[in-house]
């Protein structure tokens, strides 16, 4: 099922590696990066050996590159410029500096274009700097294995993924050994538990096709309660960008809140009600960080962000 889904969603000229759909003309990091242990979870292993042949990994491990060790999760982009392999005489992330403090959320607003998404596939170690370095704890990220930067990082998809099969299958692709109370505990903290305790066969309950159909916050909520059960030090937020019903919204935003408290998160925004409270919100344009403050001190240093906030009605 998941095979059928990940070939549905593939077209003309998207590359397909590692785990990692590349789709032609993403728009967003939800787009961009179909990741996949959802889709890969759900392939049998013919298909899975034909997903792997197919792969051109555009960054590699070095030999007996280390695995992350995650000490208090800071995150650093030094002097960070980066272009896309294939595109290489524009800089889509030019001199880029960012410094995220243990437990701290930065939240990236800008315009459609601006780098952020691809700052943030740089974090997961999608890509490598062309020149500077990323670091999490100190760590350049060249020096370690991808697996272990993407065990270390969760990841809110506007539009998480879900496959067919039952909810505790779903959640377990986070953490394969967690206990139903586990995956209950991580649904109460998500603000799922609500719903999932009034189906009749609860976490046991199929979903997709042949089972219950989800509303869109509801989705949402699964999708944090599977990075709540992974428990990662660092969590990369793509936001969404619509708004849901005022319940749904409140919902998921406290959900978030309780995600993104004490891990380092960065979020990239695209509405600016919902980050207005993010330890520091960096403007970003054309690849770099042109400003950057908590909401109350951008208002005042920042034209572009009271142009935005004034584009979104934000006070
Ligand atoms: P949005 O708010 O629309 O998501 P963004 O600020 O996240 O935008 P990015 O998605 O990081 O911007 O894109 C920055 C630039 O890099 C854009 O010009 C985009 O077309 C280009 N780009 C993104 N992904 C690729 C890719 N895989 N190959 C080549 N160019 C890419």
């Amino acid at each position: 099922m998941a095979g059928a889904a990940a070939r549905r969603v593939r077209g003309r000229g998207d590359v397909h590696h590692r785990g990692v759909l590349w789709l032609r003309g993403a728009s967003s990091l939800t787009q961009v990066i179909t990741t996949l242990p959802e889709v890969i979870a759900g392939l049998t292993a013919g298909e899975r050996a034909a997903e792997l042949l197919d792969e051109q990994p555009s960054v590699q491990d070095r030999p007996k590159a280390a695995g992350l060790t995650v000490t208090s999760g800071r995150v650093a982009f030094e002097n960070v410029s980066f272009a896309y392999p294939g595109r290489l005489s524009r800089l889509v992330l030019d001199d880029f500096n960012l410094t995220i403090r243990p437990g701290h959320t930065v939240a990236l607003v800008g315009p459609s274009g601006a780098g952020k998404s691809t700052a943030a596939q740089l974090l997961l170690r999608f890509f490598d700097p062309t020149s500077g370095r990323v670091t999490i704890d100190g760590q350049d990220l060249r020096d370690i294995t991808q697996a272990s930067v993407r065990a270390a990082v969760g990841i809110v998809f506007q539009d998480s993924p879900l496959m067919s099969g039952t909810l505790a299958r779903n959640l377990r692709l986070a953490k394969p050994d967690a206990t139903d109370e586990e995956i209950e505990y991580a649904l109460e903290a998500a603000n799922a538990w609500d719903f999932v305790r009034t189906w009749e066969h609860g976490i046991h309950t199929e979903l997709g096709e042949r089972g219950v159909t989800l509303s869109g916050g509801q989705r949402q909520r699964i999708a944090i309660a599977r990075v709540m059960l992974k428990d990662p030090a660092i969590v990369v937020l793509d936001e969404a960008t619509s708004a849901l019903d005022a319940t749904s919204e409140r919902a998921v935003q406290n959900a978030l809140n309780r995600l993104l408290s004490d891990r380092t998160s960065l979020v990239i925004a695209h509405r600016l009600a919902t980050i207005r409270n993010a330890d520091r919100i960096a403007v970003v344009e054309h690849g770099r960080i042109a400003d950057m403050g908590t909401h109350t001190a951008l208002l005042k240093s920042s034209a572009t962000y009271r142009s935005y906030c004034r584009e979104q009605s934000v006070a």
